[in-house]
C-alpha cells in the first residue's frame, strides 16, 4: 500500500546556508523521532523529505511521530510508482478509491520536477484524469471546481508519487535551529504551553523547576516529571529538568520579609536561578508561563519589580492570551491532564491572603536586604537535581 511519507516543510523566507542548516536539521529530527521503530533511511530531495513506511501498523506509528515534528508543513501518505504513464494512472486509481470509497467528484493536479519526463504537466494530469475514467465506475466524476478529492501526482527524479492528502504539521521552525533558553516550568496549565511555544521557534530548551520540599509534595514534582515526558515527545530528545532546592529560600523569605512582599520576592529569588542556570548551560534566554493580568503577580508593576534581578531576555509567549486559548493548546498537546492534578506548587503553598498587587521595586530592594541572596542562591544550586528525561513508550 502507501510505502511512504511525503513532507512539505515551510521554507518561507528560507535562503542559502540558512535553509540547508533548515533542512538537515529537519531530517536529523525526524530520524530521531523514531529512533526506537523499525530502522529506516529519511532522504530530503527538491522540496520534500521522503519517509519509507513498512506496512499500516507502521505507518500510524510514524505519523503520530512526524505529526509532532516541528518545521514540517504537512504530511501526505505517498504511493511510489514507476515514470510510467501506465502506472501512475494505476496507483491514482487507488488513491481515488481509498480516499472516496463510495464515488465522488474528483480532479488531478501535476508537478513535474523531472523536466526530461516527455510530458508537460498539463497533459500528465490529462492522461491521467482518462486512465482514471476508463478504470472506475460512473460513480467517479471530474470536476475542476470543488472537487471532493483533490489527486496529487509529483513526477521528480527518484520516481513517480500519488497522493491524496495533506495531513496538517506541527509547523514552527526544528527544534535545534533557534538556541537554547531555559523555562521556568511550574506545573501549572501555563509554563507547559510556554515551553512548547519555544520549542515551536526552533529552541532548545530546559526545564527549571523550584521545588520545596517537604511543604511541596513528592508528587507535585512528579508532575513536572511527566510535562517534560510530553514535551521530549515534541523535541524529539531529552528534556533536562533542574529541580531546585527553594525550601530554604522560602523560609528565609518567610522568616524575614513582610507578608504581602512575600511572592514578589519570591520570584525575584526564581529568577536569579533561573538566569544562573541559564549561564551555565550555555541558554539566552528564560521562558515563563506569564499573561499580563492573570493574577496579583502578573500585572506591569509586578513584572517590572521582579524583572529587574536579570538583563537576560524573558520571554512570555502567552503574554496576549486568554485563559481559555492556553487550555485549548494544552489540551492539544497533552499537558492539560498532567497539569490539573491537584498537588499544590510552592507558589500557592505560601500565598499569603493579600499579596501585593502593585509592588513597587525600592520596596522590594529594601526588604531583600535581610537576606543572604548570594548564600541562599548557592545552596540552592548546590543541591539542585538534574533529570534526563523521555517519554518510555
Ligand atoms: P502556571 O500555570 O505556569 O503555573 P500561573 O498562572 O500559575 O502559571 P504564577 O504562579 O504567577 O502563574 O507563575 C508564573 C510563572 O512563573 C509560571 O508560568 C512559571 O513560568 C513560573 N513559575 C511559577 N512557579 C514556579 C515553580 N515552582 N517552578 C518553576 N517556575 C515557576
Ligand atoms: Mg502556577
Amino acid at each position: 500500500m502507501y510505502k511512504l511519507l511525503m513532507v512539505k516543510y515551510g521554507e518561507l523566507g528560507l535562503k542559502g546556508k540558512n535553509k540547508s542548516l533548515f533542512i538537515n536539521k529537519l531530517v536529523k529530527n525526524i530520524q530521531r523521532s523514531l529512533a526506537d521503530l523499525p530502522e529506516r533511511q529519511v532522504t530530503s530531495t527538491w522540496g520534500r523529505i521522503l519517509i519509507p513506511v513498512y506496512g499500516e501498523g507502521d505507518m500510524a506509528d510514524t505519523l503520530e511521530r512526524v505529526k509532532r515534528v516541528f518545521g514540517i508543513y504537512s504530511i501526505s501518505p505517498a504511493l511510489e510508482v514507476e515514470k510510467d504513464m501506465e502506472a501512475i494512472g494505476a496507483g491514482a486509481v487507488q488513491v481515488l478509491k481509498d480516499a472516496l470509497p463510495q464515488g465522488g467528484s474528483f480532479k488531478i493536479e501535476t508537478r513535474r520536477s523531472d523536466k526530461t519526463f516527455p510530458l508537460t504537466s498539463p497533459e500528465i494530469s490529462q492522461q491521467v484524469a482518462a486512465f482514471v475514467f476508463r478504470n472506475v465506475g460512473e460513480e467517479y466524476v471530474a470536476q475542476m471546481q470543488n472537487p471532493d478529492k483533490i489527486i496529487q501526482v509529483e513526477v521528480r527524479n527518484e520516481g513517480a508519487y500519488i497522493y491524496g492528502e495533506n495531513i496538517p504539521g506541527a509547523k514552527g521552525m526544528p527544534v535545534g535551529c533557534g538556541g537554547k533558553a531555559v523555562v521556568m516550568l511550574s506545573g501549572g496549565i501555563d509554563s507547559p504551553v510556554a515551553g512548547w511555544m519555544a520549542m515551536k521557534r526552533g529552541v532548545t530548551v530546559e526545564g527549571v523547576h523550584f521545588h520545596s520540599y517537604p511543604f511541596t509534595s513528592e508528587r507535585a514534582k512528579e508532575k513536572v516529571i511527566d510535562l517534560c515526558k510530553e514535551w521530549s515527545k515534541w523535541s524529539g530528545n531529552k528534556i533536562i529538568l533542574h529541580v531546585v532546592y527553594f525550601t530554604n529560600i522560602q523560609k528565609a523569605i518567610r522568616a524575614n520579609c513582610p507578608e504581602e512582599y512575600g511572592i514578589t520576592i519570591m520570584r525575584r529569588m526564581m529568577f536569579r536561578l533561573a538566569e544562573r542556570i541559564a549561564h551555565q548551560r550555555g541558554a539566552l534566554a528564560i521562558y515563563t508561563g506569564e499573561s499580563v493580568g492573570q493574577v496579583a503577580s502578573q500585572t506591569l508593576e509586578s513584572m517590572y519589580t521582579i524583572n529587574n534581578v536579570t538583563n537576560m531576555p524573558v520571554l512570555r509567549p502567552l503574554v496576549g492570551m486568554d485563559k481559555e486559548e492556553i487550555m485549548e493548546i494544552a489540551r492539544k498537546i497533552d499537558t492539560y491532564d498532567i497539569s490539573i492534578r491537584p498537588y499544590e506548587d510552592c507558589c500557592t503553598i505560601f500565598l499569603p491572603p493579600h499579596p501585593k498587587i502593585r509592588p513597587r521595586l525600592e520596596a522590594a530592594k529594601e526588604m531583600e536586604a535581610k537576606l543572604d541572596i548570594e548564600g541562599l542562591i548557592d545552596e540552592a544550586l548546590e543541591k539542585t537535581e538534574i533529570l534526563y528525561l523521555q517519554q518510555e513508550d
